[in-house]
């Protein structure tokens, strides 16, 4: 068998173990992402079940038990910093192998929620995936605090046509959208420097080797088309490679499909939205004016929509089905994520109905605020729910990928 961490700490059992001085070790390791959903892995024996069986398990037979292993000898930043954790796309195979119950599924989901939490100065990350009580008292005050701001600068309800921006101006919404976006962005680009250093450090590469000297452009798009073209958008391993755990299921209901189609339409709408403040800065069409459905941006926005709804009503069905068999599967940033993605996507629709109906409803202004309040808190917490793992996986592969060729290159 394939010895597991032999390049960084010579061990065949955690008490045996003994480290480089270079390595860090956090006795609490193993409790701590305990609290991230995983179940006891201390009893797991590296018997290797789980990496024969994994569909993503690749030729060095350590994946995912390594994982594992880094969590019982304390090694946190081998942990968080390695390319095996956003490899894993949760299937749940290897868990129903094995033989101690360690389910090693739900530990890889725990480890990447506790990495996000752990490159979060903020610690809402972690406070939203170890604190239920306190992180629904955080969500529901966060859309009331988004609903009021707005609400306090209301305008008229018409009755002859559903006029959404002037019943909430179109500028206020604009103006918060931007401060919401440049405090996500700080925060995104302060928790992702921080993965890259420690991608870095692991892999033992310099960033001006990496990005810079003969061929770093080459390099660059090509780690650039694997970790976001084929990888994250493409989802080539998820599609392909879990596939045959999938077989069984239709299409329709296939988990890389169901993942895909809410990704795509979560970026579909986002680009709905930049493009509708795009033509009304060139002045092509104001925005809220009335276009019919076939409007390119509009057809965009309900196609990108209904994939979202379908997707996150899947992700939240299933999660459902599967709370009845471990509890270690979900914890609450990952129920709030499908319930803002969800309520999003939901009233999008109900505006639009309100929006083409002969006689507006006055209901449709209230649905607005919702909507618009719920969108703003699920952009604002997207670095510190499961969603930040749409920032966190296409990087820490890109820069995986990066490393490894640069360091193929100088051997
Ligand atoms: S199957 Fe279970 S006991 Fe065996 S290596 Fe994997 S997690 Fe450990
Ligand atoms: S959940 Fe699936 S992809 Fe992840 S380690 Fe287990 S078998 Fe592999």
């Amino acid at each position: 068998m394939t010895p597991l961490i032999a390049d960084e700490v010579h061990v065949e059992s955690p008490e045996a173990a003994v480290a480089p001085p270079s390595v860090r070790l956090d006795p609490d390791l193993l409790s701590d992402i305990k609290r991230f959903g995983a179940a006891d892995v201390s009893a797991c024996f590296s018997c290797g079940n789980c990496t024969a069986i994994c569909p993503l398990s690749d030729g060095d037979g350590t994946f995912p038990r390594r994982m594992i292993r880094y969590a019982q000898l304390g090694m946190k930043d081998a942990l968080i910093s390695s390319k095996e954790l956003w490899s894993c796309y949760h299937c749940g195979t290897c868990s129903d192998s094995c033989p101690t119950q360690a389910d090693p599924a739900g530990f890889m989901a725990a480890a990447r929620r506790y990495a996000i939490a752990s490159y979060d100065r903020t610690r809402l990350a972690r406070t939203l995936s170890t604190r239920a009580v306190l992180g629904t008292i955080i969500a529901l005050a966060l859309a009331a605090f988004f609903a009021l701001f707005m609400y306090a600068s209301h305008g008229v309800e018409r009755a002859s046509r559903l006029a959404l921006f002037d019943f909430i101006p179109e500028r206020l919404i604009h103006l918060t959208g931007v401060v919401v976006m440049s405090l996500v962005a700080l925060a995104a680009l302060v928790g992702v420097a921080s993965m890259v250093a420690g991608i870095a450090r692991r892999e033992g590469v310099r960033f001006r080797d990496v990005l810079g000297g003969p061929g770093a452009w080459g390099r660059s798009l090509r780690a650039l088309w694997l970790a976001l073209g084929i990888e994250a958008l493409g989802q080539r391993r998820y599609r392909n490679d879990c596939g045959e755990a999938a077989e069984a299921e239709p299409l329709y209901r296939r988990r890389w499909l169901i993942h895909a189609l809410t990704l795509w339409g979560f970026l579909g709408l986002f680009l709905a939205t930049i493009l509708d403040y795009g033509l009304a800065l060139i002045g092509v069409k104001a925005t809220g004016t009335p276009v019919p459905i076939w409007y390119p941006v509009r057809l965009l926005g309900t196609v990108a929509g209904a994939a979202m709804v379908y997707g996150a009503t899947l992700l939240i069905w299933n999660r459902l089905r599967r709370a009845n068999v471990t509890a270690s599967q979900s914890q609450f940033s990952d129920w709030l994520l499908l319930a803002l993605v969800w309520v999003t996507g939901v009233t999008g629709f109900a505006i639009e109905v309100a929006l083409y109906l002969p006689h507006p409803p006055t209901w449709g202004y209230w649905v607005f605020l919702v909507h618009v309040a719920v969108a703003i808190e699920l952009v604002l917490l997207l670095p510190f729910t499961k969603l930040a793992h749409a920032i966190y996986r296409p990087v820490a592969l890109f820069f995986h990928a990066l490393a490894g060729t640069r360091t193929a290159e100088s051997n």
